[in-house]
């Protein structure tokens, strides 16, 4: 058994973003300014999209959007509920209703046909998540509900890097991504909200800061013009130069982070595969470039004879860290008890939530540290 424990996850900080945040420190502006709207520049460039608004986090990005959406009491927002509770949370927060649509069962994605199943007349905004950093299928979503009022932004928390047809989630339409310390860029925290529309981008521009009119940032003055006025009342959602400055160096290195997370994922997958009590996620069956944010596995509880729960304990017990992405929102307490939610409505994400673990994945790692998270799968599955 190994000796130290092994993190599911840890974020790669090195010398160069600690010496970009001293740099920030040491300038005598930390919040909001020039190294801000450089993040923004360098990942809309990144992602290919016309425009990049950065936030204290992928929630509050969702929470702008709704409120730029303007949706509310009445309107549906249709949603998977293999998620994070983010988006499902601040829906009924907002007063709207969130319809779930079940995911497929080897993907963890919704699709198309599940979604458009689920569009009514008051529809007003679907969510996609590109799940564990597989892109799931936008293009013939958005083509499904083009011309009716209803809007599409993808969670794309997991999908830094992530391309699908040849393309970069975030270059077309709204995308929300997260720098949370497990995503595959950090900002310690933080957010980005990438779109092709220009008059949604400025109504974030304004909700992000208190809803201010002026986002120009005065090179004297650093930061806000002091004569901006209110236009909307607005929240406080906009990221510091300190996480900003982190978030150039992680971009700078995103590539190099990427590609040894698909390293470690293909050697799981080929040390995994003789494992019959492992069940592994399937590659959606269109062109697209994994940016590999979890390693996933579902646990076959009736081979193995014990629970999910007890694999995650018996791994621990081992010192391998693991995660659980995600517990089905719809079975939550308070989705089950206040919307009357309850299981059978949602067979493949409940099948999934009971089965479902992430296993460590992250740059740092080395290959010795995937054979013996396998070894150790091995052993709590031997120990019956
Ligand atoms: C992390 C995550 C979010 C929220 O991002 P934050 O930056 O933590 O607010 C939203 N959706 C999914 C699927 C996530 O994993």
């Amino acid at each position: 058994m190994r000796e130290a424990f092994l993190p599911f996850c840890k974020p790669s900080i090195g010398d160069a973003e600690i010496a970009a945040v001293r740099e920030v420190l040491r300038s005598g502006w930390i919040t909001t300014g020039a190294r801000s709207a450089e993040f923004e520049a360098a990942f809309a460039a990144h992602v290919g999209a016309p425009h990049a608004v950065a936030l204290a986090s992928g929630t509050g990005g969702m929470h702008i959007v709704l409120k730029a959406l303007g949706v509310g009491p009445g309107d549906e927002v249709i949603t998977p509920s293999m998620t994070w509770v983010s988006t499902v949370n601040l829906a009924v927060l907002a007063g709207a209703t969130p319809v779930f649509v079940d995911v497929d069962r080897d993907t963890l994605m919704v699709t198309p046909e599940t979604v458009a199943r689920a569009v009514t007349d008051r529809t007003r905004l679907i969510v996609p998540v590109h799940f564990a950093g597989a892109a799931a299928d936008v293009d013939p979503i958005r083509d499904g509900v083009a011309g009716r009022p209803i809007a599409v932004v993808e969670d794309a928390a997991h999908a830094v890097g992530t391309a699908c047809r040849g393309r970069r989630i975030g270059a077309v339409g709204t995308s929300i991504f997260s720098f949370h310390p497990i995503k595959n860029i950090t900002t310690g925290e933080g957010g980005m909200v990438c779109s092709d529309d220009a008059a949604l981008v400025e109504r974030l521009r304004r909700l992000k800061f208190h809803g201010l009119g002026v986002d120009a940032h005065d090179r004297q003055m650093q930061g806000r013009a002091p004569q901006a006025e209110v236009v909307e009342p607005g929240y406080k959602y906009n990221m510091t130069d300190i996480a900003a400055a982190i978030g150039l160096v992680q971009l700078r290195r995103v590539e190099t982070f990427n590609r040894r997370r698909a390293e470690l994922a293909a050697r799981y997958r080929e040390r995994l595969e003789p494992i019959d009590e492992i069940i592994p996620l399937r590659d959606p069956p269109y062109p697209a470039t994994h940016s590999w944010h979890l390693f996933i596995v579902r646990l076959d509880i009736d081979k193995a004879g014990f629970s999910r729960d007890d694999f995650m304990a018996r791994l621990k017990q081992r010192h391998i860290g693991t995660g659980l992405h995600f517990r089905a929102v719809h079975l939550q307490k308070y989705y089950a008890q206040q919307m009357g939610m309850r299981r059978g409505m949602l067979p493949h994400t409940e099948w999934n939530s009971d089965r479902i673990c992430s296993l460590p994945l992250f740059p740092d790692m080395t290959g010795e540290d995937v054979d013996e998270v396998v070894d150790a799968i091995k052993e709590a599955i031997a120990a019956g």
